[in-house]
């Protein structure tokens, strides 16, 4: 492994290994499982791999957990040591923001939906991270997970709008055996807390799976009385078609199931690819 803490020494590093094909993980560190699994596709995409771990302070609001967000740089750092040649990009914040700076780009609508309604300084902050660290590490794929399915949106959004030739590939959602998506806040649960959340996948499973007859309006609010009664409080829960994000009132052929709920004063998303067996 090696760790790169400054930009001079990311910017040696991959000066000195221009030919081979690069990809890279973006990570807030306190690595799971569910970061793992994009690191085994990058693997399976590019000869060489790099992960960052920053705690990004601009992506927070002033009410949010950026201080208290989970920093494990040490326990980081030794799961990452178990991949071969892999290359750990650690900066400060200086770092990443200082100059050059570029100009930013206006957002497209659908980062102000969801949980950019929720989060507004959330989406903006991304583009600015996402900025840097492309422009830093000159990747030639960027692996992002569906489980921050609005994100993904968004940095296709961004390689898009400042002609990136970087290719995203998407990780499809690691979850507990218990359904719980992982994310770096389930250790802010208490173990009853991580069993009652694993209900948000259930009950989103069900939307999908059970309920394929029935209109869109009568599945949302019965999925919605049902996160209720498991004892999460709803920030929002939308069907959208999966290209644009626009929620739907009526089904479609291809649909993505969105959620944010919080419990125990955590925010927990969630995401389930909705597909229709036959149309109706
Ligand atoms: P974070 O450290 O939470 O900013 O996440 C870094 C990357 O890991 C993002 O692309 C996330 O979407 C992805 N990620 C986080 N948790 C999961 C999960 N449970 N399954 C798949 N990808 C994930």
């Amino acid at each position: 492994m090696l760790q790169l803490k400054t930009r001079a020494e990311l910017l040696a590093a991959r000066s000195a290994e221009k030919k081979s094909s690069c990809a890279f993980v973006p990570t807030m560190g306190a690595l799971h499982a569910g970061h793992l699994s994009l690191i085994d596709l990058a693997y399976k995409n590019a000869e060489l791999v790099y992960v960052s771990v920053f705690v990004n302070p601009k992506q927070f609001g002033p009410k949010e957990d950026f201080g208290t967000y989970p920093r494990h740089l040490d326990s980081d750092l030794a799961l990452l040591d178990r991949y071969p040649n892999i290359r750990v990009y650690t900066p400060a914040v200086d770092e990443v923001y200082g100059p050059p700076q570029r100009k930013l780009k206006k957002m497209p609508a659908f980062c102000s939906w969801y949980c950019g309604a929720s989060r507004p300084d959330f989406f903006g902050g991304v583009q600015q991270v996402l900025l840097a660290l492309f422009d830093q590490v000159q990747p030639d794929n960027v692996v992002f997970g569906e489980k921050d399915f609005q994100q993904l949106q968004v940095v296709k959004w961004l390689l898009k709008a400042y002609a990136y030739p970087i290719e995203v590939i998407a990780a499809p959602v690691y979850r507990e055996k218990s359904g719980l998506a992982m994310s770096s806040r389930n250790q802010y649960l208490s173990e009853a807390g991580k069993l009652q959340a694993a209900q948000l996948y259930q009950i989103l499973s069900k939307m999908v799976q059970e309920e394929q007859t029935l209109p869109l309006e009568q599945v949302l609010s019965t999925a919605r009385k049902a996160l209720v009664a498991a004892g999460f409080s709803i920030d929002y829960l939308v069907v959208v078609d999966p290209l644009t994000l626009e929620s739907l009132d009526v089904k479609k052929a291809a649909m993505q199931v969105l959620a944010a709920v919080y419990l125990q004063g955590v925010r927990l998303i969630d995401t389930v690819a909705f597909k229709l067996k036959k149309a109706f």
